[in-house]
């Protein structure tokens, strides 16, 4: 079952290739359509949430969400080294 937010995004009256583009034109116009789009924050985090690894998705392409991944995997690492040194005062 897919989540009610999805109904509400723009692209669901969207080819849905739009959202799946083969070159940085069609990232750069899929974007576009997200930037509008109200739901836009639950997207992108359902997409950061369940790893999806292609297409468009609240506004972020394959590589900015890898890198978000990335960004938020060492901000959990330095939190927990945090943690861990705060533990052994
Ligand atoms: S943010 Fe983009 S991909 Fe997500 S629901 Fe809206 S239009 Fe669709």
């Amino acid at each position: 079952m897919e989540p009610n937010w999805m109904a509400k995004g723009l692209c669901a009256n969207q080819p849905p290739e739009t959202f799946f583009p083969s070159d940085g034109v069609g990232v750069e116009v899929a974007k576009r359509i997200c930037a509008k789009c109200p739901v836009v924050d639950g997207c992108l985090e359902y997409a950061l949430t369940n790893r999806i690894d292609h297409g468009v998705w609240g506004g972020a392409s394959e590589r900015q969400r890898r890198r978000l991944l990335k960004a938020r995997r060492k901000e959990a690492e330095k939190a927990a080294r945090l943690e861990l040194r705060a533990s052994r005062k």
